[in-house]
């Protein structure tokens, strides 16, 4: 298994400390926090633990910024010339970066490299171009007047983010509120602080003024929690639980603030007879285990029809069995450990329910090693509705396969979720391709394709998935406020 000395090229760690107008400071409290390798259990290294005191620091300083500095006076152009910078930027650290994402979370290197930095690339660069198109529209109305519309930034965003996609969930927020000429009060999930420290000095080098972003590390119900509650803050855009959302949603009450939730999934991947079955199975494999299952669009609940289902579960059941679990920074390693203990022990705890409740485990089903919280993919088959496994999101390497043979019992059992995230369909039949990306309630739809992401693409929920929408003009919209303004022309 894994162990830091088995890492080629050590990540160096700069940024330790809370990053609050352009500085590096520690905690007010001087406490830390422990962020620990989960492939060697080891400890990397002390984190600040900022609280209420820091976030009142930083949301002072993004004021600051939004209503007099020069972000605030800076021509659009110009800001979108930052990012191009912070996206050049990352791009030139791309491999330090990797490897420091890869070691605070887990995930392969080959991932980290090759899938998650050129979209957090992307990201940034799409936004970049956007930051000189804001505009509204003009609006004919009754009587002799002139009303046109202004696109204004919602103020000072407060980000707080999970820790499955540390940097590119930083890109998805940074991007839009940036581009909207929004600051930034950022609180990166505790398993996961580093790459976002990074990320913030090289924001820093790219030109983006001091205050615009601030980053304070600490967990939920301290750091995040002051973050929702201060009123200086307007926007909260967040990304975890639907639990901690609705706890938002309640503390953000007072002050009325903006909100946008990217929350969980048990995302129904629906194979149909016609399907070709071997791309069906290798895109289902990689809808669940992609991240260690760790992706809230998960296709957790894979429908497959009777008349196919041996076979696809023989094809499912080798991928399975054969996937490279192991130390993530070798290049053929496709899984790594979960991100933490806790995670570690919620996923065993959904596999001796999926046996305990009479679902049929063809592959995995334990510890993988003895160090570092590694899970052995899993396959359940003979999985009912009802089942543990077959309602709560897993967030783990665990599949739960199900048959179906009647068209609308299958649409009425894929909705029947308070979920609404991401859903699938294999087939070569256009029409109920269609039909089904119609009637099943959730915010992406993918056909003969599973996690197909992209920066142009918008990304959220029906239902308690979420609310609002990430990524493409739908994201950036979010970011913003509408002003009317209306001049008399007698
Ligand atoms: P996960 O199970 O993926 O960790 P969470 O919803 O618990 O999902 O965490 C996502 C992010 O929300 C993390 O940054 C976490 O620290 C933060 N968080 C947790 N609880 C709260 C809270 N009460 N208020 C604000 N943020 C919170």
């Amino acid at each position: 298994m894994a162990t830091v000395a088995e890492t080629p090229h050590p990540p160096k760690i700069l940024h330790t400390e809370c990053f609050i107008d352009g500085q590096w400071r520690p905690a007010v409290s001087g406490k830390t926090f422990e962020t620990v390798n989960p492939a060697t259990e080891e400890v990397i290294c002390e984190v600040a633990e900022g609280d209420a005191a820091d976030v009142d620091a930083a949301v002072k300083a993004a004021r600051r910024a939004l209503e007099s500095g020069p972000w605030n006076r800076m021509d659009a152009r110009d800001r979108g010339r930052c990012m191009y910078r912070l996206a050049d930027l990352i791009e030139a650290e791309v491999d330090e970066l990797a490897a420091l994402e890869t070691l605070d979370n887990g995930k392969p290197i080959r991932e980290s490299r090759h899938a998650d930095l050129p979209l957090v690339i992307d990201c940034i660069r799409y936004y970049a171009g956007y930051a000189d198109k804001i505009h509204g529209s003009t609006i004919p109305i009754r009587g002799n007047y002139f009303t046109y519309t202004r696109r204004e930034p919602v103020g000072v965003a407060g980000q707080i983010i999970p820790w499955n996609f540390p940097m590119l969930m930083t890109a998805w927020k940074w991007g839009p509120a940036l581009a909207a000429g929004c600051t930034i009060v950022m609180k990166p999930a505790e398993q996961t602080p580093l790459t976002c420290l990074r990320m913030a000095q090289l924001a820093k080098e790219a030109g983006i003024p001091d205050g615009v972003i601030n980053i304070v590390p600490g967990y939920g119900p301290t750091a995040g929690a002051s973050v929702v509650k201060h009123p200086g803050v307007d926007k909260i855009a967040f990304t975890g639980e639907h639990r901690t959302a609705q706890i938002i949603m309640r503390e953000a009450a007072d002050t009325l603030k903006r909100l946008t939730f990217e929350l969980g999934g048990k995302s129904p991947n629906v194979v149909l007879a016609d399907a070709d079955l071997d791309r069906a199975a290798k895109g289902s494999y990689v809808g669940l285990f992609l991240n260690q299952g760790q992706c809230c669009c998960a296709g957790s609940r894979v429908f497959v029809h009777k008349s196919v289902h041996a076979e696809f579960v023989s094809k499912v059941k080798e991928l399975a069995k054969n996937r490279k679990v192991g130390n993530p920074f070798s290049i053929d390693t496709e899984q790594g450990p979960q991100v933490d203990k806790a995670q570690f022990d919620k996923i065993m705890s959904y596999i001796d329910k999926g046996n305990a409740e009479g679902a049929n485990c063809i592959a995995g089903g334990g510890r993988a090693g003895d160090r570092g919280y590694f899970v052995q993919p899993t396959v359940f088959d003979g999985v009912s509705d009802s089942m543990a496994i077959a309602q709560d999101e897993i967030f783990g390497p665990v599949m739960s396969i199900l048959t179906f043979e009647d068209w609308e019992d299958l649409i009425r059992r894929a909705n029947n979720t308070f979920y609404g995230l991401a859903a699938a369909i294999w087939t070569r039949n256009v029409s109920n391709a269609h039909e089904f990306a119609k009637r099943v309630r959730a915010g992406t739809v993918w056909v003969n394709c599973y996690d197909v992401f992209d920066a142009a693409a918008p990304f959220g929920g029906f239902k308690m998935s979420g609310q609002g929408r990430e990524l493409g003009e739908e994201g950036l919209k979010a970011y913003t406020e509408c002003k009317t303004v209306t001049v008399s022309l007698d």
